[in-house]
């Protein structure tokens, strides 16, 4: 309970940090990256192409960060709608494939006749390009990099953090170098990081539970050491009738985590 109670701390923090600070600094940065890439394209002094290079690069992290600031934020409420899961993993798996280049091999799955579920599609995506990327990250001498999307009958048997009731279940596996039973009992704690300053955030999976969590839905990460990772994500089966007519408001459901 106190470790619950610290992270809700921790992500009151960010919520606040975020409303205050996140979203300016978005633009900030969006400003600087145009100026650099203009500078990058007129500019004929090859010694400045490194340097124009790096803070690029930096000015993308800081991005990313940001963004990861600005999912927690109050100012980005959740949005549901019906989402074509197989579609919207196949897409993942392709950017993926095509930022992954040669070493990762990247493949992706979905069963026929998904259930339909209501989740906030951007909000969906950006958790399984978080995913992805620590799957990327966890492989950085190449392997392979999986995502599945099936679905989940409520009276299977279950394991402690699958939801009960009917489900879709998204799945992203590597064959990675997979955790030690400390960093995954920590793993989707905010701010908990063992990448080096400045390449992760800490943010990624707390990303993830918090979206689990907000839709009803659960988080289950099984690792080995030495041989990868699956992370399942479970998000409830929709209710056809609330499919067909959201009640007003419904689009709002930035208050409870
Ligand atoms: P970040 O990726 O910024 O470090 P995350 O919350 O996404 O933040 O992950 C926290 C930590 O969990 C990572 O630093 C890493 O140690 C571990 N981790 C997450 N995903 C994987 C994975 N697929 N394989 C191995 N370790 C992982």
């Amino acid at each position: 309970a106190e470790l619950a109670l610290r992270q809700a701390q921790k992500m009151e923090a960010v919520g606040q940090l975020t409303g205050g600070v996140a979203h300016d600094f978005n633009n900030l940065l969006q400003a600087l990256s145009i100026n650099l890439h203009v500078l990058e394209s007129r500019c004929q002094d090859e010694r400045l192409a490194l340097p124009i290079r790096m803070a690029l690069q930096a000015v993308e992290r800081g991005s990313t960060l940001t963004q990861h600031l600005l999912a927690f934020s109050r100012r980005q409420p959740l949005r549901p709608e019906l989402v074509d899961v197989a579609a919207l993993v196949a897409g993942v798996a392709a950017l993926m494939a095509r930022t992954l280049g040669g070493v990762v091999r990247v493949e992706h799955r979905a069963d026929p006749g998904l259930w339909p579920v209501m989740i906030d599609p951007n909000q969906l995506e950006m958790a399984l390009i978080n995913l992805a990327i620590n799957a990327r990250d966890a492989m950085p001498d190449g392997g392979v990099l999986c995502l599945e999307a099936g679905n989940h009958a409520g009276n299977a048997p279950r394991q402690p953090g699958v939801p009960s009731g009917d489900g879709l279940c998204i799945t992203v596996r590597d064959t990675g170098t997979g955790m030690t039973p400390e960093v995954l009992s920590r793993a989707t704690e905010p701010f908990f990081t063992t990448k080096e300053v400045g390449r992760g955030t800490g943010l990624g999976l707390a990303m993830v539970q918090s979206l689990a969590n907000r839709s009803g839905g659960g988080l289950v990460i099984d690792s080995q050491l030495g041989h990868g990772t699956t992370v399942r994500l479970f998000l409830p089966r929709a209710n056809p009738d609330a499919v067909a007519a959201p009640p007003p408001g419904a689009s709002t459901g930035s208050e409870a985590d």
